[in-house]
């Protein structure tokens, strides 16, 4: 695979500061494909100093040229769309036909979505007497996870570029390689030098160095729980603004006059595609206690159809913590018919798509987010039941609800505790704010309400 041997900052790629370097993994194979240097705390201070020295004269670029700069971005990244499904497929493993249509394509979206809302956005409004100015917030660190290695980086540099922001990214260790290919697009996009700045690195060096830089203005972080407490405190110590994704452990509420078998087909996608690796994904499907039974079944089949088809996760770290998941849970009582935790190859970070059924809501399997291939069957009573169950953890991303009447759907949807609800399987929208209740994060991306985020108000009087 092709790799960059140096940091993008400030329009060029510049030899990093030290001499460390991370090794690149298929995790279909396990074979090293690339390596890219890890980034020290010079590497991130080279590229906070570039991406101040830039903020002056992007936050007073004409917002029709930043958002010509986007669309010229989005196309950029369509050029190179086959490359970077090949990188994506390479360095996460997910299968081809997925990376073209769910990781190449949905940040292609995104990316048009703040090409139009750059042009089209009000940043200025007049209040009574005042004419209120929506400003960038500044220098934007942007840390990312491997889950959705491009959709997780455009996310966040597209709409605080929209906003007039610049910014220094930290993609994750495991992928390097796709925000290398972005690094090239946002170069190719005419993009001035020092708006986008990429130090590839190890998180607890390069990602910690870039969550404290006093040359920060926002920190934005997509991954666990853990780092995200720990970025938020830093964060908060220094008066910095933070946005958090934080992960979920979200309910697909299948309501009893709900067509089943499409609601438990469905969920069970939901579920196995990125190998489980996704922090939307409705890992609890809760069903009436008198349907119960035919869920299971039709669950188990489901998943056993997806033994062939599922990449592998990212790799041997996650691959051991999900197969812990699976044998606590198997401790704890729940009952297994789909999958396990015994390895199904004997190369790749495979895991079995796995199904537990007779699963209680306090089990650790129904609480804590597993990011695996693992899908787990609550019963319940009643509609109460199943909202109490629903809303029973600290989670609160995202869930879906099944009903034969949408309405009946909606009104159960307007009482969950979390950021999104699909009805009756409704279809991904780049325009709807993603984002969590409770401890799934702090904040917004996607659509107005992500580039929100990147702005901050400033109001004069007349
Ligand atoms: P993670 O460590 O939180 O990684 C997310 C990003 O933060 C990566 O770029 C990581 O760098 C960086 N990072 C790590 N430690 C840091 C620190 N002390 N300061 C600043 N940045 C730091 O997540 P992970 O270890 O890859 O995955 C662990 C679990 O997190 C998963 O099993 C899953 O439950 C959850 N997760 C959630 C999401 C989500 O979309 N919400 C995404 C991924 C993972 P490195 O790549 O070098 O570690
Ligand atoms: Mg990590």
């Amino acid at each position: 695979m092709k790799a960059q041997n140096g940091m993008y900052i400030d329009g060029a790629w510049r030899p990093a500061a030290g001499t460390g370097y991370i090794d690149v993994v298929n995790p279909v194979d396990e074979q090293v494909i690339g390596r890219v240097p890890a980034g020290t705390a010079e590497d991130v201070d080279a590229a906070v100093r570039a991406a101040r020295a830039a903020l002056p004269s992007w936050a007073a670029t004409p917002p029709a040229e930043r958002a010509a700069r986007l669309a010229a971005l989005r196309d950029a990244l369509t050029a190179r769309k086959d490359e970077i499904a090949g990188t994506v497929t390479a360095e996460l493993g997910s299968p081809l036909p997925f990376s073209q249509a769910v990781h190449v394509s949905m940040p292609i979206a995104v990316a048009a979505s703040y090409a139009e809302l750059a042009a089209t956005h009000l940043f200025e409004e007049q209040v009574g007497n005042s004419t209120v100015l929506q400003e960038p917030v500044g220098v934007v660190g942007a840390i990312t996870p491997w889950n959705y290695p491009l959709h997780q980086i455009v996310a966040k540099v597209a709409p605080a570029l929209a906003a007039g922001c610049t910014v220094v990214l930290k993609p994750a260790e495991d992928t390097p390689l796709t925000a290398q290919l972005f690094a090239e697009a946002v170069h190719e996009a005419g993009v001035p030098a020092g708006v986008f700045n990429l130090v590839t690195g190890l998180g607890p060096v390069a990602g910690q160095a870039l969550a404290e830089h006093p040359g920060v203005d926002l920190v934005s972080f997509t991954g666990s729980t853990a780092v995200g407490r720990s970025i938020a405190a830093t964060a908060g110590a220094a008066i910095k603004t933070v946005a958090l994704e934080l992960g979920g452990k979200s309910a697909n509420v299948i309501l009893p006059s709900a067509d089943l078998a499409r609601a438990v087909h469905v969920g069970v996608a939901n579920v196995m595609s990125n190998s489980g690796q996704t922090c939307s994904a409705w890992t609890r499907m809760l069903v009436h206690r008198e349907r119960y039974d035919e869920a299971v079944a039709l669950a188990a089949t489901a998943a056993a159809k997806y033994g062939e088809r599922i990449g592998p996760v990212v790799n041997a770290k996650q691959r051991e913590r999900v197969r812990g998941y699976i044998a606590q849970g198997v401790a704890e009582g729940a009952r297994l018919v789909a999958g396990g935790p015994e390895a199904p190859r004997e190369r790749g970070y495979y895991i079995s798509p796995t199904v537990f059924a007779d699963v209680t809501p306090e089990m650790t399997i129904a609480q804590e987010e597993i990011f695996g291939p693992v899908l787990s069957l609550l019963p319940y009573e009643d509609e109460e039941d199943a909202l109490r169950i629903a809303n029973g953890t600290v989670y609160g991303l995202a869930g879906a609800v099944w009903a034969g009447e949408v309405a009946e759907a909606v009104a159960f949807a307007r009482r969950m505790d979390t950021g999104q609800v699909d009805i009756n399987g409704g279809r991904f929208n780049p325009l709807a704010p993603f984002g969590g209740y409770k401890q799934s994060g702090v904040g917004r991306e996607l659509g107005a309400h992500g580039l929100a985020e990147y702005l901050q108000t400033k109001s004069l009087q007349f």
